[in-house]
């Protein structure tokens, strides 16, 4: 199969605005780096209260991970709850896991406040279960989820599947209504024109190449040299995710690069994707080297894993499409004889201890760390800083919690170590039961990045 790659959602969209064309302001109250959710979310929400923004993108808006993402708008955090729990106290995480519901509904909110045509609907996820072990430890998690969170999810016994999904491979479900499904490409973009339209300043093919505090006028202003000249700014809000470069050092030494992919196929006829998935869900199942997958409003079949552990490369990307196809029909043999017609390919921010951090870094406010929740997370956390800076009291649940740097070996640049840890998913995936997912025991005795499941999308 030799397919080239393409990013099926950016097909349909028309490209996000820039001001490009326009010199950088000398002087601006807030520098956003990085064009994605995270920055176009703060962006907006500053721009809405009068502050001037320019929100500064290496690329296109949109172009990281923001537009190549599976679309799903998930409630809940990478970790499940016990290990939370066990690491942050209850109290805590009660107020990480109504962010997380909060989350959801701040997308909502803003796309129905900026009109955004992006398909957006609370179709909600199903979690299937790759191992009789891993059902087992459903039934558990959702009572503590009820008890703690009180949040309801639904568990489906295997007999139940075929009413949710086309598949008799698993063992039983887990389905969340709260969750959601868009359109990230046309989300983004909509996100960019109403920051535009409130006042922001978007600038794309601006790469920021270093932000220094300036020493010698008292004001103790950011000084933020970019490809296109300098700008000095009284806030610096870093919101650069995955693609963090080392124009901001200190934070990309913090994050852990990761690849995941995408395939797309041929539209389907509109039983058989009925059949694929007849509640048209948000699916991933339970592995810890997972599969995401869902239907496009178009009825194309859009499934994804981390086929490779490398951010995305010509090499990676080829690769990828032959292993996800085998993997797609795995899951549905219907599709066997189907067409792929997309590959594509991004980065994921992690972080060593697998969880969203947001605060400052050397004076400059960033959030990083969503993994693969960020189409939620990235919008909630880029309104948060925006309200801080706008003096609002500090409620992110996540501010304080230790950032950990990452390790060598899994740093951005200098990724060689990340076969090893997919090597041992590949591991825990052969060999392990509920334990490392219900109650994440191994998680608090060995790596935490290694043992806790991180490398889910
Ligand atoms: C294949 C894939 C599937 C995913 N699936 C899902 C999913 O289904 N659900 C979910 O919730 N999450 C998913 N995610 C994760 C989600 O997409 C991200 O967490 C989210 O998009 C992060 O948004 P962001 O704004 O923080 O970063 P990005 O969207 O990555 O934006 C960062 C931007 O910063 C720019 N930048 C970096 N450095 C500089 C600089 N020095 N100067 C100027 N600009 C700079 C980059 O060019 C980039 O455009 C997925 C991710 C991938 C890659």
């Amino acid at each position: 199969m030799i397919i080239k790659e393409k990013n099926y959602w950016l097909g349909t969209v028309a490209a996000p605005p820039a001001q490009s064309p326009r010199d950088l302001p000398d002087d601006i109250d807030v520098v956003v780096v990085g064009g994605g959710f995270c920055g176009l979310s703060a962006a907006r929400t500053l721009a809405k209260r009068g502050v001037k923004v320019a929100a500064l993108e290496a690329e296109t808006f949109g172009w990281g991970a923001s537009s190549r993402n599976g679309g799903m708008v998930l409630t809940g955090m990478k970790l499940p709850a016990p290990t939370l729990i066990k690491r942050h106290g209850c109290a805590a995480v009660r107020r990480m896991y109504a962010a997380s519901l909060e989350s959801i509904d701040c997308v909502e909110r803003i796309v129905r406040e900026e009109n955004i045509d992006c398909n957006f609907s609370r179709c909600g996820h199903l979690e299937v279960a790759c191992k009789q072990a891993h059902f087992d430890g459903y039934e558990e998690s959702a009572a503590l989820i009820k008890r703690e969170f009180n949040h309801e999810l639904h568990i489906i016994p295997k007999s139940g599947l075929r009413a949710e999904i086309g598949s008799d491979i698993y063992f039983g479900g887990m389905v969340d209504e709260t969750s959601a499904g868009l359109n990230p490409a046309r989300y983004v973009a909509g996100l960019a024109l109403a920051a535009q339209r409130d006042g922001a300043c978007l600038y794309d093919h601006t790469r920021v190449t270093s932000v220094d505090r300036e020493k010698n006028n008292g004001a103790g202003k950011f000084r933020v040299q970019t490809s296109r000249g300098v700008i000095t700014a009284r806030e610096v809000v870093l919101a650069s995710g995955a693609y963090t470069t080392e124009a901001t050092p200190a934070l990309r030494k913090k994050i852990i690069p990761i690849g995941s992919y995408i395939i797309a196929t041929e539209v389907l006829p509109s039983d058989l994707a009925r059949e694929l998935s007849p509640r048209n869900r948000m699916i991933y199942d339970s592995k810890h080297f997972l599969y995401y997958y869902r239907l496009t409003p178009d009825n194309r079949m859009l499934f994804g894993g981390r086929a490779a552990f490398f951010p995305e490369t010509e090499n990676t990307v080829r690769q990828s499409a032959e292993i996800l196809r085998r993997g797609m029909i795995g899951v549905y043999p219907q599709l066997h004889s189907v067409k792929v017609e997309f590959v594509w390919g991004g980065t994921l921010d992690f972080t060593l201890d697998v969880m969203p951090h947001a605060g400052k870094i050397e004076g400059m406010y960033f959030a990083a760390g969503f993994a693969g929740h960020g189409v939620a997370a990235a919008t909630w956390f880029g309104t948060k800083l925006a309200g801080l800076i706008c003096g609002e009291p500090n409620d992110i649940p996540f501010d304080g919690i230790k950032f950990p740097a990452a390790p060598l070996g899994l740093r951005s640049g200098n990724t060689w170590a990340l076969p090893l840890a997919g090597a041992w998913y590949r591991f825990l995936d052969f060999f392990t039961g509920p334990h490392f997912r219900a109650n994440g025991s191994l998680a608090t005795s060995a790596s935490t990045l290694i043992a806790s499941g991180a490398m889910m999308t």
